[in-house]
């Protein structure tokens, strides 16, 4: 049987709603039922669904919300015209969580009993118990843009929001994201104090190094990258420098690394290279995992945070994935690499159960 993982970076409500995926539904015919729709590049070539996670046996995970607004001068992504929109769209999300814990799909944990409670039903499931039990999920915002006002921020952590990540790609409301440059803003100064006292996790994923910065100096509460893969493998502003990490390290943060390919090889040209093109292995993604290691020193602040399905498909990922149930390879790779166990099961679940359980206190 293979270890319980948790995954800390999927964006399944925006699947659900703005691809309008049924995740409840066999990945297959997830699929078919859009193969025909040439909206989004990944059409068709989803990896994610309910069933698929349970044989992956991903317990738990970090489910996002996720709504930026449009900036007129760089949006390489979609884009809402108004905050009012973007809130809008993530209370769309919400319900939708909603929905899947009404029909025993999915679990909100809110705090470290509930995580304990939950895992150790998961642990002690075979593989046709683990195809029947809910799914667990922490709740991130990822880009703060949606909050209309920071009381929005406390009414978000009223209904169970634990994490947010104050910047998306480009600039943001709040804070500057991929691709930009550039400190907080004064409104972003303050987001991070009421995050503070509101006590949420601070995802330092998407931030400029500039922001990084501040964020490491000015926040007090738990940190942590949850979907970051290592800069000195594939240089882009996007990645995490080996001196970031080494900053999160003496935090006590856990960084996932993320399986979109462009950020696990350098020289992926979107939409040109495919994964048979560079012989993109999962192999290559251990090799980030490995560089994080080898600076701690140790096992202990590495996870998954896969991101599958955060707007690319198979097109994008390492061949050996056609479905979020093929992370289960991940342990065999860092077996050949002379990991052991112990240091295996801290990447796939430990290293992050280990800081939500003091996170979540
Ligand atoms: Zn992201």
């Amino acid at each position: 049987m293979s270890p319980l993982i948790l995954d800390a970076h999927l964006d399944l409500a925006l699947n659900a709603i703005e691809w309008n995926r049924d995740l409840t539904r066999p990945l297959a015919e997830i699929r078919q039922r859009e193969a025909h729709l040439r909206d989004k590049p990944d059409r068709g070539r989803g990896t994610v669904c309910l069933p698929e996670m349970r044989r992956a046996r991903i317990g738990v995970c970090v489910a996002t919300q996720l709504a930026r607004l449009e900036h007129a001068a760089y949006s390489p992504v979609f884009g809402w015209r108004s905050p009012a929109q973007a809130w809008a769209m993530t209370q769309a999300q919400l319900a939708w969580y909603r929905a899947m814990e009404e029909a025993g799909e999915m679990v909100a944990i809110r705090d470290a009993a509930a995580l304990e409670a939950h895992s150790a039903r998961w642990q002690a499931a075979d593989d046709a118990t683990a195809a029947q039990l809910p799914i667990g999920y922490i709740r991130s915002l990822e880009g703060a843009d949606s909050l209309v006002t920071l009381a929005h921020l406390e009414r978000a952590v009223a209904d169970g929001l634990r994490a947010i990540g104050p910047a998306h790609y480009g600039p943001g409301v709040y804070a500057q994201g991929t691709s930009t440059e550039g400190p907080f803003p004064a409104r972003g100064i303050e987001l991070l104090r009421v995050a503070d006292e509101l006590g949420l996790i601070l995802d330092v994923t998407h931030l400029s190094d500039a922001c990084f910065r501040q964020a490491m100096t000015l926040y007090r509460g738990p940190i942590w990258a949850s979907h970051h893969n290592a800069r000195a493998l594939v240089p882009h502003q996007r990645q995490l420098a080996d001196d970031q990490f080494r900053a999160l390290v003496e935090r006590g943060a856990v960084v996932g690394v993320a399986l979109d390919a462009w950020m696990i090889v350098p020289g992926w040209e979107r939409g040109k290279t495919t994964p048979q093109s560079a012989d993109l292995r999962l192999e290559h993604l251990v090799a980030h995992i490995d560089r994080y290691c080898q600076i701690a020193g140790n096992a202990r602040h590495v996870g998954i945070g896969s991101d599958l399905d955060g707007a690319f498909g198979t097109e994008q990922v390492p061949q050996e994935v056609q479905s979020i149930a093929d992370l289960p390879r991940l342990p065999d790779l860092l077996r050949a690499r002379g990991y052991a166990e112990v240091d295996i099961e801290g990447v796939m679940h430990g290293n992050f159960m280990r800081f939500l359980r003091k996170a979540l206190k």
